[in-house]
């Protein structure tokens, strides 16, 4: 099956269990002081959870746009270096409210990966909430009996707090969850080790595809639960790993939702995917990063210099310095992938073919400022390199490489990737005592996202101390409460 083969079948699948399919809500969330983007698909089904808006049926389903680049969810350091983990990805996803509950939410689930998709049902494990002493919560035995109807004992695993327990934040609906893991290992391998020990391990090939949440629960504010006196099913299923999983593809970029763009990368750039880990990677950061671009421009969100639009410039300027770096591209050229892009996604999501011309200059003008920045700050850097050098030093000052970074966009691994090839390195104290300083200095106000969502109480106010940095450039908005 091809990738849109796929997503249809899980709309029919659901639809023939009386689902209303809904469309996919913006990635960008617009008039939300509490979150950014849509991380799940129950985002737009939030007042539905919080009992405020009645739903247009108790059963749908959906295909949702995702993105998880803060707050909660941040996979971006993930992204590129591993093959299943995206900033921008599909979310398959079926919901119940107040309607069925566990029994259905797992025999469905299983009925549709097996009967229907006819994955390798020896290849599928299951895992089921623990139980928490701290939180006086037993294991969910009611989820294990359903999955041992399905799977032997050994196949169904505890997990914990963090894998199996879904809150929305520090209050509101919460309850256990049941995921779904597959192991996509070649045969002889799964005989020398069994899989069990490998799920939730990070481990590339034993991946978790679908995750069950079943609210139960409400946190109130004194921290005690207290049964829901309605219960709700909320489930995500990953789209590309499902397709790499029908496949029988060991990466989510071997996938045909992937492959046009790969190709074309390939075709630009005039490398070759496989050539080395550094190219792979590269390009599997290029075909991720441009479908969110793409995608962010589409939702109406331009690359800007704050909030939404900052974390998307922020991740354009990733891809560029992956091109950059790894890939030899001193030109813009990551404009060039939008038709490869709308081959791969266009029937599904039409929006980028009506605003193709808009996405592509968007993004040509951006990676052509961005090269320009590039270049002056390496032509410094040149010049430190070599002052440095006739010094006979070998550290350059963190306050350098701050200013590099804070004026010129200049990322703290790139100057340390160019100084390395000098045998140099950077005064990384230094940097940080700077980044620290400016931190201080930034002032702002908007609010938090830690939790999938922060409620934002009357007299909560919020001020901003800056943005908190991390290795791949991108800045997390920080803010305390004051
Ligand atoms: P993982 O443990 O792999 O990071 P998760 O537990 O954070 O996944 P959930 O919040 O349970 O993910 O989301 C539901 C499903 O969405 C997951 O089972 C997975 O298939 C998919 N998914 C989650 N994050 C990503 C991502 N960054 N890129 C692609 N698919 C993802
Ligand atoms: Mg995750
Ligand atoms: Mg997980
Ligand atoms: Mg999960």
């Amino acid at each position: 099956m091809n990738a849109s083969e796929i997503r249809k079948s899980f709309c029919e699948f659901f639809e023939s269990k009386q689902h209303q399919i809904v469309s996919s809500a913006p990635m960008v969330v617009k008039n939300d002081p509490t979150l950014m983007f849509t991380n799940a698909g129950m985002n737009q089904f939030k007042d539905i959870f919080l009992g405020n808006r009645k739903p247009s049926s108790p059963r749908v389903a959906n295909s949702q746009k995702c993105l998880r680049v803060s707050g909660k969810h941040n996979d971006l350091e993930e992204v590129g270096h591993d093959t299943y983990h995206h900033t921008m990805f599909e979310m398959l996803g079926n919901w119940s409210f107040g309607d069925y509950f566990k029994e259905e939410a797992i025999s469905w689930a299983w009925e549709f990966l097996t009967d229907v998709l006819k994955l390798d049902k020896s290849r599928l494990y299951a895992s089921v909430f623990e139980g928490d002493k701290e939180m006086e919560l037993e294991k969910d035995m009611e989820a294990f009996n359903f999955w041992k109807k399905y799977l032997p004992e050994d196949k169904i695993i505890n997990g914990n707090r963090k894998d199996n327990f879904w809150e929305m934040g520090d209050m509101g609906p919460c309850g256990p969850c049941s995921e779904i893991h597959i192991d996509l290992r070649a045969e002889d391998e799964i005989a020398k080790k069994g899989g069990a020990e490998l799920v939730n391990k990070d481990h590339p090939e034993v991946i978790e595809i679908w995750n069950l949440v079943f609210i139960q629960y409400n946190r109130k504010a004194n921290g005690d639960l207290e049964f829901l006196p309605q219960k709700h099913v909320d489930t995500g299923m990953g789209f590309e790993r499902l397709c790499m999983a029908m496949q029988g593809k060991k990466s989510n970029y071997d996938t045909d939702v992937f492959t046009p763009i790969i190709d074309e990368i390939a075709k630009v750039t005039e490398k070759k995917y496989g050539e080395s880990d550094e190219v792979n990677i590269a390009m599997r950061v290029i075909a991720d990063h441009v479908r969110t671009i793409a995608f962010s421009i589409t939702d109406g969100q331009l690359p800007s210099n704050n909030k939404a639009g900052y974390v998307i410039r922020r991740i354009l300027r990733r891809a560029v310095r992956y091109g950059y770096t790894f890939l030899d591209q001193r030109n813009a050229f990551m404009y060039k992938l939008l038709p490869a892009l709308i081959k791969s996604m266009g029937d599904q999501y039409p929006e980028l073919i009506d605003q193709k011309e808009l996405i592509t200059k968007v993004i040509k003008e951006e990676e052509d400022s961005f090269l320009r920045t590039l270049a002056t700050g390496i032509s410094m850097l040149d010049k430190i390199v070599k002052k440095t050098k006739e010094g006979n030093y070998k550290v350059v000052e963190g306050k350098i490489a701050f200013e590099l970074y804070d004026t010129y966009g200049f990322p703290l691994d790139l100057t340390e990737l160019i100084l390395k090839e000098n045998d140099l390195v950077v005064n990384r104290k230094e940097f940080e005592t700077e980044m620290e300083a400016q931190k201080q200095r930034a002032r702002s106000a908007t609010a938090i996202e830690t939790d999938d969502w922060v409620t934002l109480m009357q007299d909560d106010v919020e001020e901003f101390i800056g943005y908190d940095y991390l290795e791949s450039d991108i800045t997390i908005t920080k803010y305390r409460k004051i």
